[in-house]
């Protein structure tokens, strides 16, 4: 069966065979004398080998390198998927020529699109080399793509696509991130610099950054691959060089020790660290973060910094663990670019939890140095095209807002004369005056939280001032936020330390 399915597909697809009639007879292994030949007399110059056989040979290999719990579920939802049902028995019997007549399923449609690519194996619906997921386990395997790292829409879209299909699958990605809590409340503030270039070098684990970071009271080693983007997270028990040593020595054995190494003064600039880059031969450079000029140098490794933090963050928060959101992002594609850092660094993406085939995983990828150099340009230009600029809202937008290191749900109220200033209140009533950095468009709707208490600062003695202050500032600086909060009913309210609080007199009707 699924070598007459393969030659329908693969190679009639080709229409090279398509005017030949065949017969398929069997034949027990001890008579295949000639795939036996074969098998030993292989072609040593590969070059010849046109692409289109790779293709076909590659067909032949869909190894599951699942654990059998998970073949299990992914067979019986499957075989109850209604759609997958009818797609399986057209791909065995023949597509109807106008499906949209005969059944008017979305899905079913979507998949009559890519009839020629679809596969059964082992009860399982192929798409090329991905596992077709059945619509019972979707949400499933949402929760599994994104829920380990919480990495964003894109990342998460690009990483999806390498692995499993489904039509709908990026809409269903986008709408699962966009209303996902963790990411809501630790997103990041909407991106001002541009993106620093670094000379990238073209070999993997050449030129490597390094940084300490401390998240809650435990200190980490952040190292980066400039090449990749590969990042190392490594605990460490004190900021100590020989500590620092110890573990780079373990991150050098196993991915080989850098050309370059670049790092802030502390601890790297040390006697013995020196003696160690001496050792290991490797060239140090070193800056001091005081110095303005040198911002830029160590990007990178703050960026990889950034990434770390927030991986940490949201692991705190949702209890996941640690390397299985570093693994997940070292699967996912790069954004801009269509390759891991896995891929780039060990030529192979690794196995996670989520299913793929073994073509999947060992696929090499292609891998062409000057047109990944066009398309992280490319990133970079759309990075920074979208750093510049910023959104703007209407009254009743739904949104997010900064309040101190995390975001909250908020809603427009309006927009103030000053350029790039809003009145926002917050889902627990409270009424600020914001500036647009300050500011993310939100997918949810806006609820106000039943037994919400508005909080209410004490801007006494500074009410106006603050607002005239801040109209300055607005003009001049649009980053500078207002910490003024302006009461919705009241005209004055007294704190509980009986200091009154004015409302500005352009809100008071
Ligand atoms: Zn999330």
């Amino acid at each position: 069966m699924y070598i007459a399915d393969l030659l329908s597909r693969s190679f009639m697809e080709n229409k090279r065979l398509i005017k030949y009639n065949f017969d398929i007879e069997y034949l027990p292994g001890s008579r295949m004398y000639i795939a036996d030949l074969l098998s030993r007399s292989f072609m040593e110059n590969k070059s010849n080998i046109k692409d289109e056989n790779i293709v076909a040979v590659h067909c032949l290999n869909l190894d599951l390198p699942i654990s059998e719990r998970n073949l299990d579920l992914l067979k019986t939802e499957t075989a109850r998927d209604p759609v997958l049902l009818k797609v399986k028995q057209f791909c065995c019997e023949r597509w109807p020529k106008h499906i949209n007549c005969i059944d008017n399923n979305e899905q079913l449609i979507a998949f009559s699109k890519i009839k020629d690519n679809l596969r059964i194996h082992n009860g399982l619906v192929f798409f090329g080399d991905k596992i077709i997921v059945p619509e019972k386990l979707r949400q499933l395997m949402l929760q599994k793509l994104h829920n380990t790292s919480h990495l964003g829409i894109e990342k998460c879209k690009a990483r999806a696509r390498k692995i499993f299909y489904w039509p709908s699958l990026t809409k269903d990605v986008t709408e699962f991130i966009s209303k996902c809590i963790v990411c809501l409340k630790f997103s990041r503030k909407p991106p001002k610099e541009p993106l620093l270039q670094h000379t990238r070098p073209n070999i993997p684990f050449y030129k490597i950054a390094a940084d300490i970071l401390t998240f809650g009271a435990v200190d980490y080693l952040t190292v980066v691959d400039y090449y990749s983007n590969w990042i190392e997270l490594v605990k460490i028990s004190s900021k100590s060089t020989t500590e620092v040593i110890s573990k780079l020595k373990v991150i050098f054995a196993t991915h080989g020790i850098p050309t370059i190494f670049v790092s802030d003064n502390v601890p790297f600039n040390s006697l013995e660290f020196k003696t160690f880059a001496k050792d290991w031969d490797f060239d140090l450079i070193t800056f001091s973060p005081k110095y303005p000029q040198s911002n830029g140098l160590n990007g990178l490794a703050e960026r990889a910094v950034g990434i770390c933090k927030n991986i940490l963050r949201k692991c705190n928060e949702t209890g996941s663990d640690i390397q299985k959101a570093l693994l997940e992002y070292r699967c996912t594609p790069l954004t801009g670019v269509n390759f891991s850092p896995s891929e780039l660094l060990n030529n192979r993406l690794l196995r996670t939890t989520l299913p793929a085939t073994q073509n999947v995983l060992t696929k090499p990828p292609e891998i062409d140095i000057r047109k990944l150099e066009n398309k992280r340009m490319k990133a970079k230009h759309h990075y920074d095209k979208q750093a510049h600029a910023r959104p703007t809202f209407k009254e009743g937008d739904s949104i997010i807002l900064k309040k101190e290191k995390h975001w909250v749900p908020a809603q427009v109220m309006e927009k103030t004369d000053s350029p790039r200033s809003y009145i926002v209140k917050d889902h627990l009533g409270n009424i600020y005056r914001r500036n647009s950095s300050f500011l993310k468009p939100s997918p949810n709707p806006f609820i106000l939280e039943n037994n919400a208490q508005a909080e209410y600062e004490d801007i006494t003695n500074q009410s106006n001032n603050a607002h005239n202050s801040f109209a300055t500032n607005d003009a001049n600086n649009y980053d500078t936020p207002t910490t003024e909060i302006i009461t919705e009913s009241q005209p004055s309210i007294k704190t509980r330390s009986g200091r009154v609080i004015v409302k500005p007199v352009r809100y008071r009707q």
